[in-house]
């Protein structure tokens, strides 16, 4: 290994620890200031009287904390995983031990992704576990039996392990026949697969976690096509999922292209909030299909996957070159390098989260002023999402590392602030979204 790699590797991992600190740091003055305003009153006032946000529990402040310790391993752990296979060496005597077996260049490439996938998740099992079972259980937040955890991660392992396998000789392909541009195609291909994807995924992979369920109360079902007719997505199922058997926590989404097309409701939703607050939170998932967020989300993705891809062609060769041979391969089209393309592909995506999650939020901010614009019920829409917030455990907002970093959508405390002042109706000013509402 050279000195500059050397150099490179110590300046990153002195760049993640001061990051790692800072999160720290403002966490926990973040937490401060929130105990010590409800130390002197049990609510904490928003712009509306009618509404206030109440004090969180011992709970949430201890789930936010260890919520915000899982990411920071996530991360570390994330890169960790493809780092040893690839400067242990590995993975380069996987590939020998693959090429010894076969002369086939599909047939190695799924081999040693197969082999890596398997690696990677016995290597992530044991966080996986903890976050995704243990914690949630002992927070009181899930319903799940063990045997469900265990058939859901090896249904989504599985699937993802398998899609990988069988296409993943593709992008090597392409960097092997254009190793200049190979970034820019792949990143186009990504359009179409995700689109693929997104039409897709109700249709056959979702049933395979949740069961799709008819909505049992009719009175809010009439209510929802009501409003459903009141804007201009036109064609749009409505369905509830049963996740009442993984989880005490509420949430709704919306998902599917062309005829997929859906809005979905955990059944946990309607079972905790009244008709009036699960349309609001309908009518905010309505917003993002009548503004075109999952189709302006693919073309963003697509846009995003050629930078980030072209960064980590940069950044990869340069690492290869730097690298002295200590990986044993020397060339980006050797399948050996898979976990060197997964690592600086965690590390781009991390430096990239803030402007994903920027955007996110945007859209989710756009979303919430179409769901007021559409119920002009600013109250149901407040007090929905104070439930939604109290069933997960959340603060009213966190430091604004994590926010800036981690946050897909606003917090509670903005979006309850927004909902207390957004009356534009009242005064006689025309809605941000009027051509998307009939
Ligand atoms: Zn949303």
């Amino acid at each position: 290994m050279k000195r500059e790699l050397r150099l490179a590797i110590l300046v990153a991992a002195i760049l993640m620890t001061a990051f790692i600190l800072t999160v720290a740091v403002t966490e926990k003055s973040n937490m401060n200031s929130i105990r010590e305003y409800y130390s002197t009153q049990q609510l904490q006032k928003t712009a509306d009287s009618n509404i206030s946000l109440p004090a969180p529990s011992k709970d949430a402040y201890e789930f936010e904390a260890n919520k915000v310790t899982v990411w920071i391993i996530s991360i570390l752990w994330g890169m960790a995983v493809p780092a040893f296979f690839l400067f242990s060496g590995l993975s380069a005597r996987l590939r020998k031990w693959i090429d010894s077996k076969t002369s086939s260049f599909i047939i190695s490439a799924a081999l040693f992704f197969l082999i890596y996938s398997v690696y990677s998740f016995l290597l992530n099992l044991p966080l996986d576990f903890y976050s995704g079972f243990i914690r949630l259980h002992s927070f009181g937040l899930s319903n799940q039996t063990f045997a469900k955890w265990v058939s859901d991660s090896l249904i989504s392992a599985g699937i993802s392990t398998l899609i990988g396998t069988i296409i993943v000789w593709v992008p090597y392909l392409v960097i092997r026949k254009s190793p200049k541009r190979w970034w820019l195609y792949i990143g186009l291909l990504s359009i179409p697969a995700m689109t693929f994807m997104m039409y897709i995924s109700p249709l056959y992979i979702d049933p395979l976690f949740n069961k799709y369920i008819p909505l049992k109360n009719k009175t809010l079902e009439t209510e929802i096509y009501q409003l459903l007719d009141k804007t201009t997505i036109g064609n749009c199922q409505i369905y509830g999922i049963e996740k009442s058997v993984d989880t005490k926590q509420m949430n709704a989404y919306m998902t599917g292209m062309f005829g997929s097309k859906r809005i979905v409701l955990w059944d946990t939703t309607m079972n905790n909030l009244d008709d009036k607050e699960v349309l609001t939170i309908v009518a905010h998932e309505m917003g993002h299909y009548a503004l075109g967020h999952i189709w302006k989300g693919i073309l963003l993705g697509g846009l995003l996957t050629i930078i980030g891809l072209f960064i980590v062609n940069k950044v990869s060769l340069w690492i290869i070159a730097k690298s002295g041979g200590t990986f044993g391969f020397t060339k980006l089209g050797d399948i050996a390098s898979l976990p060197l393309l997964f690592l600086v592909f965690n590390l781009v995506m991390f430096a990239a989260n803030p402007i994903i999650n920027g955007v996110s939020r945007y859209q989710e901010h756009q979303a919430d002023t179409y769901a007021l614009e559409l119920t002009k019920d600013n109250y149901s829409f407040s007090s929905s999402m104070i439930k939604l917030h109290q069933t997960s455990l959340s603060l009213p907002n966190p430091g604004p590392v994590y926010e800036f970093w981690v946050y897909d959508h606003p917090t509670l405390k903005e979006r309850v602030d927004f909902a207390a002042s957004y009356k534009p109706w009242e005064k006689n000013k025309p809605l941000e979204f009027r051509e998307y509402i009939k």
